[in-house]
């Protein structure tokens, strides 16, 4: 239940040395895994952009004490290294502009999200059209948020709410074949993985954070 959580009243009352020992004064989290699971995209994001800060939400304990488990054994394995990584257990629908700033991601990331088929649940889906302002407000202009998903209709639903709002644009076709990020997002975390071994279509969509038409 939602009392079992602690978070700072605003994002400058948060100490990120708790989280990342690499954490320097003025350094920010650039990179966000929403609902990282067991975080082999924390993982594969780390060692790519080692100078980054990548965080990974989830809000079941067990899974992100083991993605703090498993992010400890490889900083221990490989000193210097994985310091850019960490996972903060909390709800990503409620709590995140107390952790991060206006404007503050690059890059978002909703790879294989709980698809709450029941038309009732819907207003669970951690993509819907309440949350997008949410979203919006923490990306940099020009950022790019990435969707993963086995689940057609909620490929679909995540193309529908990302395009109709204001503040996002799908990027194309052509562009994505040209960001080095997109390959990893179908099977790069455990549930891509599974997704993959069972040989199912995975859907991919990207969408940029668009300057706000009104305030430029
Ligand atoms: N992205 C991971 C992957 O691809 O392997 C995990 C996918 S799993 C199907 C969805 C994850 O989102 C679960 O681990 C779940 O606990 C987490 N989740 C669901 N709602 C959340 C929320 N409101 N805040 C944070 N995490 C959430």
């Amino acid at each position: 239940a939602d009392h079992t959580f602690s978070y700072p009243a605003r994002p400058n009352l948060m100490d990120w040395r708790t989280l990342f020992p690499a954490w320097e004064q003025g350094k920010a989290v650039r990179f966000l895994d929403v609902g990282c699971g067991y975080g082999g995209l924390l993982v594969r994001l780390s060692e790519l952009y080692p100078d980054t800060l990548v965080l990974g939400v989830e809000i079941r304990v067990k899974v992100s004490d083991y993605v703090q488990d498993r992010l400890m054994a490889l900083r221990q394995k490989h000193p210097g290294s994985y310091g850019n990584a960490a996972v903060l257990r909390t709800n990503a629908m409620k709590y995140l502009p107390n952790y991060l700033e206006k404007g503050q991601l690059r890059k978002m990331f909703f790879l294989f999200p709980d698809p709450h088929f029941k038309k009732t649940k819907h207003k669970w889906r951690i993509v819907n059209s309440l949350i997008l302002a949410e979203y919006a407000y923490l990306m940099e202009e020009g950022g790019i948020v990435y969707t993963a998903t086995d689940v057609e209709e909620l490929h679909q639903w995540m193309v529908e709410h990302f395009t109709s709002f204001p503040l996002f644009q799908r990027v194309s076709e052509g562009e994505e074949g040209e960001d080095p990020v997109v390959p990893l997002l179908s099977s790069v975390t455990e549930e891509g993985k599974k997704v993959e071994r069972a040989g199912s279509r995975v859907f991919v969509a990207c969408f940029r954070r668009i300057t706000d038409p009104l305030t430029s």
